[in-house]
């Protein structure tokens, strides 16, 4: 066979020539639109390549996105490593210490940002010691990024004048492509670098029936941030699939969201639980409105409460499909998608595990010792990958040791089925260790999610003179419910075991969250041990 390079610049060649009249519709607010075809995207990519290239951009130098998800991001996603360069989506929700550790570590040497960005992008600049140029779309003011003496472009005057087409070199498949940080929420960020290869049989294996199923039929909307982990694979498997993009950009809440569905009526979104918790309830207030043209939600980055799933297909007729990834495994490895001919509870029993491993993906789980467990749904262990769009290390080597055994620990614990269902009890820094016994806490939010008063509940572990830690149950009540912690455990009473069920609780206004939308577990303990929540024993 021949030995044809899997690449970026091959998806792009797919996508802007048969696929070139489909469309990617961006929202500009107050139900706003505008649209651009896939071969006008090659053009304004072909022109970004070689706007960057005059900037000095050559070899495998980083292009930073400070980006919202929109056709220019898109355009930067396809030019940045279809010219040789890679392309380094920066978490735009990071502190600007952060971001600029993380632009400063990976030696960005260009960043192009929206408009919109300025204010945040503002205060990392004067921190930047690798950026030369900042690109600016829009047609955006701006003077708040003078002072420093990074040069400050607009990407309208970049492209302009330049050629539409560019000869997309030759690369190596396993050169880098694209790289993104882990968005810390157990630990600081690290470096994970995608090869063109990888991203390529990733977002293959994303349009496959048995994960996502993208076709020409579909049209795609990722919610999930094009910096978080690439927004799942999303955009390049809608380019390879040939199905139209909806973006976004920055109107994220319940209401903007529901708009952009009913107007907009795509087939395909992708966005963690809270997003979708979001429009749940803007739909509970606001009745009427019809998301039904969603025929599939892909939901992750972290656990899918049953109840979440029930409401949407009860309800409002979409399907919630949950996945499990990470940044280092670029980041769909399985997938939750139910056998057929099983009973009804067997169904929902394998809909609220985080799924099976694509083909492509190994999976096993290990005890401390690192020896393999039995997949027998009872043994409990740290779950490991392998495959090719799974990271053999982070960048600059950090954190070695998780890749050992040729395997990455991916710090998730959990069990694994006989039909290979994976189900995970907790990421192991946030385990709740009960005299000696394990308590899940994951498990615990999403039974109490399950009740209708609760709009948000979070459990971790806090210290215990008797059992070293018992679970915290941290709580938001939905909007004018009073609620009791006796009521709520009582809840919980059939559904777990006794020595589970929480006696600490508070109830919140808000349960923090990281930059990717996680319930922040890090702060919620730092917070209880500062004394800052008014705690009810019972
Ligand atoms: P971070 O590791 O900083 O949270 P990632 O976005 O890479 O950033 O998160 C990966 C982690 O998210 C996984 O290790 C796992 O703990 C969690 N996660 C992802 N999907 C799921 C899921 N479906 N259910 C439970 N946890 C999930």
């Amino acid at each position: 066979m021949q030995n044809w390079p899997l690449t970026i610049a091959a998806i792009l060649r797919h996508a802007c020539g048969v696929n070139g009249d489909r469309v990617v519709t961006t929202a500009t607010g107050q139900g706003g639109y505008r649209s651009t075809t896939y071969s006008e995207l090659g053009e304004q990519a072909a022109q970004l390549a070689h706007g960057l290239r005059g900037l000095g951009v050559t070899g495998d130098q980083r292009v930073g996105t400070f980006m919202w998800n929109n056709a220019e991001h898109l355009a930067v996603y396809l030019a940045a490593p279809a010219m040789g360069a890679v392309l380094h989506t920066l978490n735009i929700r990071l502190s600007a210490e952060q971001i600029a550790f993380i632009a400063n570590e990976a030696e960005d040497q260009v960043i192009v940002a929206d408009g919109s960005l300025v204010p945040l992008l503002a205060p990392v600049l004067p921190l930047l010691t690798t950026v030369h140029t900042v690109i600016v779309t829009g047609g955006a003011d701006t003077a708040a990024l003078s002072g420093t003496d990074i040069t400050v472009l607009g990407y309208g005057d970049v492209l302009a004048g330049q050629p539409t087409q560019f000869d997309w070199p030759e690369i190596d498949e396993n050169a880098a492509a694209a790289m993104c940080y882990t968005s810390g929420t157990t630990g600081n960020p690290k470096g994970v670098v995608y090869s063109h290869r990888s991203t390529y049989l990733h977002s293959l294996n994303t349009c496959t029936a048995n994960a996502l199923d993208v076709s020409s039929s579909d049209v795609v909307l990722p919610i999930v941030p094009m910096f978080h982990a690439n927004a799942w694979g999303l955009a390049y498997a809608a380019l390879m699939a040939g199905a139209d993009l909806v973006m976004p950009d920055r109107f994220l809440d319940g209401a903007s969201l529901i708009e952009l569905i009913e107007s907009q009526r795509p087939t395909l979104a992708g966005a963690v639980p809270t997003i979708w918790n979001d429009v749940m309830n803007c739909l509970e207030k606001n009745p009427g409105h019809d998301i039904s043209s969603l025929r599939l939600v892909a939901c992750g980055g972290s656990a899918v409460p049953l109840s979440l799933m029930q409401i949407f297909e009860e309800r409002h007729g979409v399907y919630i499909q949950q996945a499990w990834g990470m940044t280092e495994t670029s980041p769909v490895a399985t997938v939750a998608k139910p056998l057929p001919g099983v009973s009804e509870g067997r169904h929902w029993e394998m809909r609220a595990t985080q799924g099976r491993p694509m083909c492509g993906v190994e999976i096993r789980i290990v005890d401390d010792a690192g020896h393999p467990l039995p997949a027998d749904g009872e043994a409990v262990g740290e779950l490991e990958v392998r495959g090719p769009w799974i990271t053999g290390g982070y960048y600059l080597g950090r954190d070695a040791e998780k890749f050992d055994s040729g395997w990455l620990r991916t710090g998730d614990v959990g069990r694994i089925d006989a039909d290979g269902f994976v189900t995970l009890t907790d990421r192991a820094k946030d385990v709740i260790k009960s005299g000696g016994e394990w308590i899940s806490s994951v498990e615990l939010e999403n039974l109490l999610i399950g009740h209708p008063g609760v709009l948000e509940a979070a459990v971790v572990g806090v210290p215990d003179d008797r059992w070293q830690e018992r679970p915290l149950a941290v709580v938001v009540l939905q909007d004018g419910v009073a609620h009791t912690p006796e009521e709520l455990r009582e809840f919980l009473a059939d559904k777990v075991v006794r020595w589970w069920l929480p006696e600490r609780w508070t109830f919140v206004e808000q349960v923090p969250r990281t930059s990717v939308g996680k319930y922040d577990k890090k702060t919620i303990r730092a917070r209880h041990a500062e004394g800052s929540y008014e705690v009810v024993t019972l």
